[in-house]
């Protein structure tokens, strides 16, 4: 028979804050933040949450005020300094709402470092919400623990992207259409996965980013995969193989 779930949980609350922290400095909340704290979890004046900024790491912080439209809360002590995050970058056609939506949220709490949106000519999306997506990013990097975001940076073209490549960084190209297996090919360093669109790059842009010198194809097994699921898996080899899955201590 399954365990009743402990309640109330003993995690704390988990928030990040988009201004920079130090100890004792009042932290205002308002909006769908001051909601979550002040009116779903009802926390009261000297209860305890986690807040993180992306610049100084995670700290413990008071409930000193708490309403339903507005929590005040008082920065008490550093418990982690900002975390280096493995140097992985995605680069993925934007998919349909919904799904990359799930995508962005994943690819955080994978561990990516940065999240390039890639206009190539399959793209059936080519507007994207920015806001909508950081937003996804920052939920899943508040439950997941870290203490970085990752960069989301504006869709681009796919030309443009290769054209200004940095010469010290891999990219790593999951080919549908065949190329050794990852796991073959994946080396430590700076890298880029790309992912291309539901429909698959066209043969000349396959041309294009083969002949490209820091370009590497690589297959992710025998079947199809959504550009979701081969986002994820090829995150998930590329972590356990060169990024901080094997530091993490028993
Ligand atoms: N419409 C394409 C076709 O039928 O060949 C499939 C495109 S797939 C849905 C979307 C993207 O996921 C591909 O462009 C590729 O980057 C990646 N992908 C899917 N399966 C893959 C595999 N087995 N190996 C490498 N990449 C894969």
């Amino acid at each position: 028979m399954p365990a009743t779930p402990a309640w109330p949980p003993r995690s704390l609350p988990r928030l990040f804050v988009d201004e920079a922290l130090l100890a004792g400095a009042s932290v205002q909340l308002g909006g769908a933040p001051a909601n979550y704290l002040g009116n779903v979890l009802r926390l009261e004046p000297g209860a305890e949450v986690k807040l993180f900024d992306d610049k100084s790491g995670e700290w413990l912080a008071d409930v000193v005020e708490a309403g339903r439209k507005r929590v005040t809360l008082v920065v008490r002590e550093n418990l982690r300094p900002r975390e280096e995050v493995p140097d992985l970058w995605l680069l993925f056609a934007p998919i349909k709402r919904g799904r990359i939506d799930w995508l962005v949220e994943k690819a955080t709490e994978l561990g990516v470092a940065r999240l390039q949106p890639v206009l190539t000519q399959r793209t059936v999306v080519d507007r994207l919400n920015l806001e909508r997506l950081r937003a996804h990013a920052v939920e899943a990097a508040e439950q997941c623990e870290r203490t970085a975001l990752p960069v989301l940076v504006p869709e681009r073209k796919l030309k443009a992207v290769l054209a200004e490549w940095p010469d010290n960084r891999a990219l790593l190209f999951a080919d549908e259409a065949g190329g050794p297996p990852m796991v073959e090919v994946v080396r430590p360093g700076p890298t880029a996965i790309l992912i291309g669109p539901e429909g698959g790059f066209t043969d000349d842009e396959r041309a294009l980013i083969r002949e490209h010198p820091q370009a590497k194809p690589v297959s992710l097994g025998p079947r199809i995969l959504r550009a979701d699921t081969a986002a994820l898996a090829a995150i998930s080899l590329w972590m356990s193989m060169a990024g901080d899955w094997p530091k993490v201590s028993t």
